[in-house]
């Protein structure tokens, strides 16, 4: 497999254990929930969630997920960070030891009317200011009593918000979420979490005793104004595959669908096997850098679904066969993100099932 000719993700294990240190050394005092929803953001549920070594939990969005990993032999606390969609799910959470987060009122009152056999961890999600889930600063109490006084809920309560613009290194928004959630949470007795990899990178005080990593683990920058090997990470994913073609087009001639590129010089264009059918954003404008032997070079014409074409340039030696890498070692992939104008978590989230994924650890090699 790991010989294919065609897109492949290579996971780099090493890569993802570095990473974690890093996070527990940036937030030393605060446990760690790693973040592997959507596929472990591309880089596979379940391979991520058995190399995420010294982590203390996993952040699902779906239930299906959190089953997953339950199936497949994963027996530390999984929480449901947008909590449960059905009061159906209440008897699955309680039977698979799946904790929730609550930001709502028809999830509190699906709780409170619930027959279980046992008891569900519950975080409590306060809208801080994002305005998306949560529970207002208005309602806080009444949840928090409520949930205090509902059976089918464990205590202490834990208590969860999340940031909207910790991103943005300035915005003052991010100051005051944290000031309103501290200032809510003062009196009670149960663990706190605001952060996100942003917030980890950016705001120790939002540490507190949970921190929950998603792209940073994966060694991909929040931030759009660096790379996450500024700041000591390492990729993880690094995907690639093969020129299969090698043409010589003549000043003027055009490539692709849309002739939508055409060459100024004489030039050798390299066919390389991924396109969007594989998850690589047919939007890449001309000029989006891909890694060849060395050195980068640039998209020229059109993504299509299978291919891609690129300007290995007049005096260009590679072969037929040789390695092409689309992001990851050697090219950032928040670099490919600013070129096509979307932010990394989308590019390494949307691979497409047809590319294989293989494991991989430094001393492997590619
Ligand atoms: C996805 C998610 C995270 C992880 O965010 P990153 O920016 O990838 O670190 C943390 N908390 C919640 C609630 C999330 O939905």
């Amino acid at each position: 497999m790991s010989n294919s000719k065609a897109a492949v993700a290579c996971i780099n294990t090493d890569a993802l254990q570095h990473n974690i240190q890093l996070i527990h050394h940036q937030a030393p005092s605060s446990k760690l929930l790693a973040v592997v929803k959507a596929n472990g953001y591309g880089h596979g549920l379940l391979e991520v969630a058995k190399n995420a070594v010294g982590t203390d939990a996993y952040g699902v969005a779906r239930i299906e997920e959190a089953l997953q990993l339950r199936s497949g032999g994963i027996v530390k606390p999984i929480l449901l960070l947008e909590g449960f969609y059905s009061p159906d799910d209440l008897p699955i959470l309680v039977t698979n030891n799946i904790q929730t987060v609550i930001h709502c009122e028809e999830q509190l009152v699906a709780l409170e009317q619930a027959e279980l056999d046992g008891s569900v961890v519950v975080w409590l999600k306060m809208d801080t200011g994002m305005h998306r889930l949560g529970v207002r600063p208005e309602q806080y109490d009444e949840f928090i009593e409520r949930l205090h006084n509902c059976k089918n809920v464990a205590k202490p309560l834990r208590y969860i918000s999340h940031f909207g613009c910790a991103d943005e290194l300035d915005n003052p928004i991010t100051s005051r979420q944290i000031e309103l959630f501290e200032a809510t949470t003062e009196n009670c007795q149960g663990e706190r979490s605001i952060a996100a990899s942003s917030g980890i990178l950016s705001r120790p005080d939002s540490h507190f005793e949970w921190v929950r990593p998603g792209i940073i683990m994966y060694g991909v920058s929040p931030f759009s104004h660096n790379d996450a090997s500024q700041m000591g990470y390492r990729p993880v994913m690094t995907l690639r595959s093969h020129l299969i073609a090698i043409n010589e087009l003549k000043a003027g001639e055009s490539v692709g669908y849309g002739a939508n590129w055409s060459t100024e010089r004489d030039t050798k264009i390299g066919v390389i096997a991924i396109g969007y059918g594989d998850g690589y954003p047919r939007t890449a404008p001309n000029g989006t850098p891909v890694f060849v032997n060395g050195r980068k070079v640039p998209l020229a014409g059109r993504v299509s679904m299978d291919m891609l074409t690129v300007d290995l340039g007049p005096d260009a030696s590679d072969e037929v066969g040789d390695v092409a890498v689309m992001w990851g070692d050697n090219l950032p992939v928040e670099e490919v993100a600013r070129f096509v104008g979307t932010i990394a978590y989308e590019l390494v989230t949307k691979l497409t099932s047809r590319v294989i994924s293989i494991y991989t650890k430094d001393h492997l090699g590619q």
